[in-house]
């Protein structure tokens, strides 16, 4: 057991504790109580004081590439599987040196992220918790093969059923579907839908079969729209996110938006000459991102927390940057953008059991900060002091 001494805590993110300050006694992996200051009744063979530091639940990042490097993809190409697996492994631990102990991986090489979510689970290694798709379903397109190996090319409902079941037969925890073009790929036009409604009904209704969810990529507007009518558990990026669809998404418990800001800020600003493309093609939807996301926050949606580290020029244990966009450019308020990092997307991925909150019996995986991230939300980015997983001080 250890006992974690005078945490400054945000009742938000605990689970019925009430007070600003309290003492976390772990029991292994989980939380086994929540006490007042100086009340455990417990004697602990290990005492850590946290000084009054702020202690959150450890975040989740929903959108994460564990075999892209951040650097450019045709460098990562290159490599073979076994040193993208190494690779995978050090990006893990990266995001999780930054606070991160949920991931869920959006599309990998040679079922990495699979086997890298089975190794941590068994404790092999330190890292976050993974959840992961596998390869990514998409129709045939111009640019797939600018990510060699990460796709699964499906064209008729016969092949859609097929695909979702060898990727579940894999070890996929659910999913991924490119519903419109990609900023990425050389040819792609994010404005534009690449699957039809038909085609993602039959492919949400072979996942369910599996008792699992289909994420889709969808930047474009159509896309967004037919892929909430499909009933699409997470919709990734929603980069042209329109009146409509809002409406359709409030109160909808089956359909939520994951926006990525990262991605998008960081292609606007910060991108090499070969990848000017990309940069274009985000520049242009950068406008519709700022608008449509922060209609969706207006609205009241639960909104998760994505990146997209790992796609060029996003570096794993950046992650934490998005903190801080979040606020400066959508004006969000900081205890929302904290709550979507832990309990809304801990919820969205069917996880809050175990995740999400600080509450007894949940995992005991938490950060702790040097200053109150709701004056300063930057406290979650470089205000990191240590890490705990599963009741282990990593960091
Ligand atoms: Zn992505």
């Amino acid at each position: 057991m250890i006992l974690f001494k005078n945490c400054a805590v945000l009742p938000e993110l605990m689970d019925g504790f009430s007070e600003a300050k309290c003492d976390i006694l772990t029991d292994g992996k989980r939380i086994k109580g929540i006490y007042k200051c100086g009340e455990c009744p417990f004697d602990s063979e290990t005492v850590i004081d946290e000084e009054g530091r702020f202690v959150l639940p450890g975040f989740i990042d929903m959108h994460v590439h564990l075999t892209l490097s951040g650097n450019d993809t045709r460098i990562d190409n290159e490599k073979s599987g076994v040193q993208r697996g190494y690779d995978a492994l050090k990006y893990a631990q990266d995001a999780l040196n930054a606070g991160f102990t949920v991931l869920r991986d959006v599309g990998a090489t040679h079922n990495i992220a699979i086997n890298l979510r089975n190794s941590i689970n068994k404790e092999d290694f330190v890292g976050p918790t993974i959840y992961a798709c596998g390869l990514i379903l998409t129709p045939t397109e111009i640019g797939n093969d600018f990510l060699p190996g990460l796709y699964s090319e499906v064209d008729t409902p016969d092949e859609i059923i097929k695909a979702v079941r060898q990727e579940v037969a894999k070890g996929a925890d659910y999913i991924k579907v490119m519903g419109s073009g990609s900023a990425q790929n050389p040819g792609g036009e994010p404005g534009k839908p690449i699957i039809t409604l038909e085609d993602l009904k039959v492919m949400v209704e072979a996942a369910a079969f599996k008792d699992t969810y289909v994420a889709a990529h969808c930047h474009g507007a159509t896309a967004i729209h037919n892929a909430i009518l499909a009933g699409v558990h997470t919709i990734e990026h929603a980069s042209y996110l329109t009146d409509e669809s809002i409406e359709l998404l409030k109160g909808n418990t089956d359909s939520y938006v994951i926006p990525t800001l990262l991605i998008v800020w960081k292609l606007t600003a910060d991108v090499a000459e070969s990848s000017a493309y990309m940069g274009e093609k985000a520049r242009e939807m950068l406008n519709a991102v700022k608008t449509g996301i922060r209609k969706a926050y207006d609205a009241g949606l639960t909104l998760g927390f994505g990146t997209d580290t790992g796609i060029d020029p996003v570096h794993h244990g950046q992650n934490s940057e998005e903190f801080v966009l979040r606020r400066d450019f959508w004006g969000m308020k900081e205890i929302d953008i904290l709550k979507q990092a832990t309990i809304n997307s801990a919820k969205i991925m069917g996880i809050d059991k175990d995740y999400g909150t600080l509450a007894v019996g949940k995992f005991a995986d938490f950060v702790v900060l040097d200053r109150d991230p709701l004056k300063d939300i930057a406290a979650a980015h470089d205000g990191v002091v240590s890490v705990v997983k599963w009741g282990k001080v990593v960091r």
